[in-house]
């Protein structure tokens, strides 16, 4: 609402593909941007713009588009491999936080989805074989159910949490079910957690103090989870049911996912990259650490807005390169980026792999030694995979079936690298002796 009241002219479905930079001195800072329309796409060149740009704000969002298992929305892939292409550095890019989320609607099982005790289940893939995978790890239906209940609000994992029965040793044995075994996992809200395996029968009263008071509280004394997220928090299942899905019918198929990169680019305190004039603001800045407190992803996004906005109204306000020296200083520059594009566009038809299956073999990679649970062995064979998997679309070892695809070809092409760089981030951090922290457990 604000940008429409103040006339700034609005450029939708454009998509930056490259940075335009200038060398000065011992500095490198940005000078404009490539962008595909992706209205245009299927024209091939004619879908090309080209951007002079004074300060670039990077409001691009996180890299989820390098994950197989997240709950990014599907279109939110991030551009942080479009910045470290041009040179911007990054920090921590190997923090995360992942955790249980719905997998056909995108969305995350926490608060009162998990506070109502809901029972999980696993199955093979075909749907038979279902199994209460998480009695034969906890002593007591007490301890199981207080687990669960935990969850809600301790909801991404935590390394800290894997011990004593703590409520992330759930995201471990959804994930050894579901990547390990390759079953599927599930949240029944019809029943309760079944006894068995050594497990007494589920019963309200034998909850753990905190769950019990808290329930108790909440008036959510029903006798199944949907009785009591109807009494907690219809919105809840409302939201399911905007999205196909009834709670109350079938049950919730989840899986442990990314959520939020806490690295990212790399700034200043006035959120300036190295590579001066661009300013990486939100989840695409590396503005958290190791932990993030719950809430405050929104927040650093506005914070880092508003000191980009205060530091070049104050100090950037200047245009320091006119139009015309803009069009002959970058002509070759442009030019290059302008072949690269020319160069993708013909391997329309030709013999190599389509993008979808690249990006799925980067994605999966990621999901399977670049996630939550990470063995240093596999980590560095992913590095070298990820290595050469990003030579083969440098070298157009690649196939797209039609010019419209280019936007993807782009995608691919920083996606790989970022997924490449947060894999070396990871292996650089293991090879100095770094163990389990975060949102991440390492198993040597
Ligand atoms: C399920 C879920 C729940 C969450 N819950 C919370 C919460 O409770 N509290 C909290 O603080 N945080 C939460 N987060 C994190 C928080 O929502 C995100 O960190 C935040 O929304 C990111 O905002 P952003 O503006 O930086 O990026 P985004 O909202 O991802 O927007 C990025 C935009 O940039 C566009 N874009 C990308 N690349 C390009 C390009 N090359 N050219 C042009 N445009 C481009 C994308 O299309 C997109 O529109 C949650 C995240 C998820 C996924």
């Amino acid at each position: 609402g604000q940008v429409r009241k103040l006339g700034v002219p609005l450029l939708d479905q454009h998509e930056v593909i490259f940075l335009l930079t200038e060398q000065e001195g011992e500095e490198s800072r940005v000078v404009g941007a490539i962008a595909i329309d992706q209205t245009k796409a299927a024209a091939g060149l004619a879908a090309v713009a080209i951007f002079q740009a004074e300060n670039v704000i990077m409001a691009t969002g996180g890299p989820g588009g390098i994950y197989d298992t997240v709950v990014y929305p599907a279109g939110h892939l991030g551009s942080t491999g479009v910045a470290l292409t041009a040179g911007a550095a990054a920090v921590n890019l190997g923090e995360w936080q992942y955790g249980l989320a719905s997998v056909k609607f995108r969305w995350n099982v926490s608060g009162s989805y998990q506070q109502v005790i809901p029972r999980y289940f696993s199955t093979n893939p075909d749907g038979t074989d279902e199994q209460e995978f998480l009695n034969n790890y906890f002593p007591t239906m007490s301890k199981l159910a207080t687990g669960i209940f935990l969850k809600g609000y301790q909801w991404p994992f935590d390394a800290r949490k894997t011990r004593n029965f703590g409520s992330s040793l759930i995201d471990l044995l959804v994930y050894q079910e579901t990547v390990g075994k390759g079953r599927r996992v599930y949240l029944d809200y019809g029943a309760n957690p079944k006894g068995g395996e050594g497990l007494a029968p589920f019963g309200l009263a034998d909850l753990d103090g905190e769950a019990a008071t808290y329930l108790k509280n909440s008036g959510a004394d029903g006798e199944t989870p949907l009785a009591r997220l109807r009494q907690m928090n219809p919105m809840a299942l409302q939201l399911y049911l905007d999205h196909g899905i009834d709670l109350s019918k079938e049950p919730l198929e989840i899986a442990v996912c990314a959520q939020h990169n806490n690295g990212g680019l790399k700034g200043n305190r006035w959120w300036e990259s190295n590579l001066r004039h661009l300013f990486p603001i939100g989840e695409a800045a590396g503005t958290h650490g190791v932990y993030r407190p719950g809430g405050s992803a929104l927040n650093a996004g506005q914070v880092g807005g508003y000191r980009a906005a205060e530091y070049i109204a104050h100090c950037y306000a200047e245009r320091t390169i006119d139009r015309e020296t803009f069009r002959h200083k970058y002509a070759g520059q442009i030019a290059a980026k302008i072949q690269v594009v020319r160069r993708a566009l013909q391997t329309v038809g030709q013999d190599g792999q389509e993008m979808s299956s690249f990006r799925r073999e980067f994605q999966q990679r990621m999901s399977q030694a670049g996630a939550h649970v990470r063995f240093p062995a596999l980590v560095k064979t992913a590095v070298q995979e990820g290595e050469q998997q990003y030579r083969r679309i440098l070298n157009y070892e690649v196939k797209l079936n039609n010019p419209a695809e280019i936007l993807d070809f782009f995608r691919n092409r920083q996606l790989c690298l970022t997924h490449l760089a947060v894999l070396k981030s990871i292996a650089a951090y293991l090879e100095r002796g770094g163990g389990s922290r975060g949102s991440y457990l390492v198993i040597e």
